[in-house]
């Protein structure tokens, strides 16, 4: 008998990262994402997600998701350009423009599906991609999915991107530069006035992944984009539903003809249902809540200050971040490990994150604050933080 069918070749890929000491279990929790989680049966205080506003469980949040099951039921039933294109799905678009101040603004699934969608669609053959190194994953995977011939510049290093630009721009017909607005290992934001600077020096196009700047960054959370004032300069402004906004999902804001080649040639679109009704009716909510407030954006940075200062008054290396994601930067890939184990045992949930998402040497606790957090929770998290970083020598 022929023992294909037991995928022996992942079982032999699994006991490698057993062997090397990555093999992991996924998390259980039992409940809404929250400031408090009951992660494996234990309750601990939240410091991992990317709920950054707290909208995830807002209870005006979830009552509009409801609203919109009973008006439209669970699922939209088709692609966009089918009948998954419901009343709901363009009004969020027509909210969204008006949240990013741009003429238009096109759906996906995810932020993934987003990148996994634009990049190829438009770009081809005869184009350059240039990247900065550090891009999240899903960039480099919509790249991959791309003809156009690819480019990496050395992390926010623009006299890297300048010298690929004055090396290649003229074998090309468009150039396409990429970057993530905040780069979400180490909280630092990129040079985007810069990169506005260069692309319209050497005439490229610029595409910014704003998942972790928007809802953050920005009037309201507008994003990196409004925060260096680059309204228009831009030209493929990236979000995600999914973090701040607390709900699933992504888009591309810019103009209204990319909006209309993405209607033709934007593949998940064409070829994945629609967001459901719930996800719908939720994130219209969340984002009408954002623009009428700066009360969610003013707690996140209240509380995001406030971390980070005790922190770095302990004496933990907590990096050069300048947005709430809070590295505590301790090297050590084991160490790592066992300060995020233990903090997990004292009633804390914040993940180590070693090679290769970072990296070797530089294994770090990402905390990420939000805005749901009360000041209670950050003191007892940095209370049980400094014994443990003691216990383990970190300080
Ligand atoms: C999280 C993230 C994404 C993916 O967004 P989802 O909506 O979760 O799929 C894309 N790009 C960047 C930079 C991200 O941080």
């Amino acid at each position: 008998m022929s023992s294909v069918h037991e995928l022996k070749f992942l079982k032999d890929k699994i006991q490698e990262l057993k062997a090397t000491g990555v093999y992991r279990k996924l998390p259980v929790n039992t409940g809404p994402c929250d400031a408090l989680i009951e992660l494996n049966g234990k309750e601990v205080i939240n410091l991992s997600s990317n709920n950054y506003l707290g909208l995830a469980n807002n209870e005006l949040v979830k009552q509009a998701a409801i609203a919109a099951v009973n008006k439209y039921g669970a699922g939209s039933g088709a692609v966009r350009t089918i009948v998954g294109n419901m009343d709901i799905h363009e009004e969020l678009e027509v909210v969204l423009a008006e949240f990013k101040r741009e003429e238009a603004v096109c759906v996906f699934q995810s932020g993934f599906m987003c990148n996994a969608g634009v990049i190829q669609a438009i770009t081809e053959k005869g184009d350059l991609i240039i990247s900065d190194q550090l891009n999240h994953a899903s960039i480099i995977d919509g790249v991959r999915l791309s003809r156009a011939d690819k480019a990496v510049f050395k992390h926010s290093d623009m006299e890297d991107l300048e010298r690929i630009l004055k090396e290649k721009r003229s074998q090309y017909e468009n150039v396409l530069i990429i970057t993530d607005g905040v780069f979400s290992m180490d909280g630092d934001i990129a040079k985007l006035p810069e990169i506005v600077e260069l692309a319209e020096k050497y005439q490229c196009l610029t595409y910014v992944d704003d998942a972790h700047g928007s809802g953050v960054l920005g009037e309201n959370g507008r994003g990196t984009v409004d925060h260096f004032g680059l309204h228009g300069k831009v030209d493929f402004s990236i979000g995600t539903l999914s973090k701040a906004i607390g709900v699933v999902g992504g888009y591309v804001a810019g103009r209204q003809i990319m909006k209309d080649w993405l209607l033709h040639r934007g593949r998940p679109l064409l070829f994945s249902t629609s967001l459901p009704p719930a996800a719908i009716g939720a994130i219209i909510q969340s984002v009408k809540m954002l623009m009428s407030s700066s009360e969610y954006t003013d707690k996140l940075w209240d509380n995001a200050r406030y971390f980070k200062e005790k922190l770095a008054k302990l004496g933990f290396n907590i990096g050069h971040s300048e947005t709430p994601i809070t590295p505590i930067i301790v090297g050590d890939e084991g160490k790592t490990m066992e300060f995020s184990k233990t903090l997990f045992d004292e009633g804390v949930f914040v993940s180590g994150i070693v090679f290769p998402t970072v990296p070797k040497g530089t294994g770090r606790l990402r905390c990420m604050i939000t805005a749901n957090h009360e000041k209670a929770h950050l003191d007892k998290a940095i209370s049980i933080i400094e014994k443990i970083g003691k216990r383990l020598s970190i300080i």
